[in-house]
């Protein structure tokens, strides 16, 4: 396989995986990083990974940061957080 159509197929497949994590509600650009520098296994991670706008979320008591539930520290204060009362409903749901 010469050098430019290596290029080009990662190229593809970091775009494919890319476009696979956006539709999920996942970064669009670490999976196209991703997905460009393993090619087959990043496309292959992000098809796998989790629907980030399925997951249930919760508001960090400390902040008022909306994170996903499954966080176990809130990303903004560094709150340790409890598994809520209650959860708030997916990003796509709520839409
Ligand atoms: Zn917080």
């Amino acid at each position: 396989m010469g050098g430019i159509e290596y290029v080009v197929i990662a190229g593809f497949f970091g775009l494919a995986a890319g476009v696979v994590a956006k539709i999920k509600g996942a970064g669009f650009w670490i999976w196209f990083v991703i997905g460009t520098v393993l090619p087959g296994i990043g496309l292959l991670g992000a098809i796998l990974s989790r629907w980030e706008s399925h997951e249930l979320r919760r508001r960090c008591e400390e902040c008022g940061k909306v994170v996903a539930l499954h966080d176990q520290v809130c990303m903004r204060c560094g709150r340790d957080l409890d598994w809520p009362a209650e959860a708030l409903a997916p990003r796509a749901g709520a839409r």
